[in-house]
């Protein structure tokens, strides 16, 4: 069975990785396993997640617009700046090109919650300053304070790099962040009411997301479709 992708202009077949086999994920720059999406002539490997990443996306920290998965940076540098983890990326990214947002796909899907084995209580994934100028408990390295970070709720002043607190859980499915509830991410920090994304709720094969779009939006995604060949799977 073969799919296309929006990003690739041929068509793609499912592949089971084998064991020693290193191929890159296009979509998020790590090795793939398991299944995957493969163009061989080309040497094009998707995850089965990153291949059925949903082309729009609501994160609780930037509530007013939907962010768009873009296939590779808009930028002339060819790299985007992520505003999570404060790397550089060049593959895929779900943007907002009216406010500069990118995210590394893994970022984009950074669950809300999470337990590390180095600490009792759980972290809270927080975009604000709070920890800013003090070092992640886990590498010891100082905490960047433009960027997201794990907290601890309980706890003053325990933060974590995202990528630290995160380096031992294996990206699964992505899950759509819940749309219907209304987020707001507080400017006070640590106040984080959202449910974790249920668990294991697959996108729709087709990867296809009924969204609204604001004006802004639409014309921002013109623009996007205009580089991008946006066939869906078929
Ligand atoms: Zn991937
Ligand atoms: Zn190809
Ligand atoms: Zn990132
Ligand atoms: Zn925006
Ligand atoms: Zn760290
Ligand atoms: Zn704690």
């Amino acid at each position: 069975m073969e799919y296309k992708h929006f990003s690739h202009e041929h068509n793609l077949s499912v592949y089971q990785v084998q064991p020693g086999q290193q191929l890159r994920c296009y979509g998020c720059d790590k090795f793939c396993d398991k299944t995957i999406y493969a163009c061989w002539q080309c040497n094009f490997f998707l995850h089965e997640h990153c291949g059925n990443a949903t082309r729009f996306m609501r994160h609780p920290f930037h509530p007013s617009h939907h962010l768009i998965l873009s296939p590779y940076p808009t930028y002339p540098s060819n790299c985007f700046l992520c505003n999570a983890c404060g790397t550089n990326g060049t593959k895929f990214s779900y943007c907002c090109a009216l406010c500069e947002v990118d995210l590394h796909v893994n970022c984009a899907f950074l669950p809300l919650k999470v337990s590390h084995k180095a600490h009792p209580h759980e972290l809270l994934l927080n975009n604000t300053n709070r920890t800013g100028g003090q070092n992640c408990k886990v590498c010891r390295k100082l905490l960047d304070s433009k960027h997201w970070s794990y907290e601890c709720g309980v706890c003053a002043n325990y933060g974590v790099h995202t990528l630290c607190a995160t380096s031992e859980i294996s990206m699964g499915i992505y899950q759509a962040m819940d749309d219907g509830a209304d987020t707001e991410a507080s400017d006070q920090g640590a106040t984080t009411t959202q449910q974790a994304p249920p668990p294991a709720r697959e996108e729709p094969d087709d990867g296809q997301v009924q969204v609204e779009l604001t004006v802004e939006e639409a014309i921002a995604l013109f623009h996007l479709m205009g580089l991008t060949n946006a066939a869906s799977y078929v």
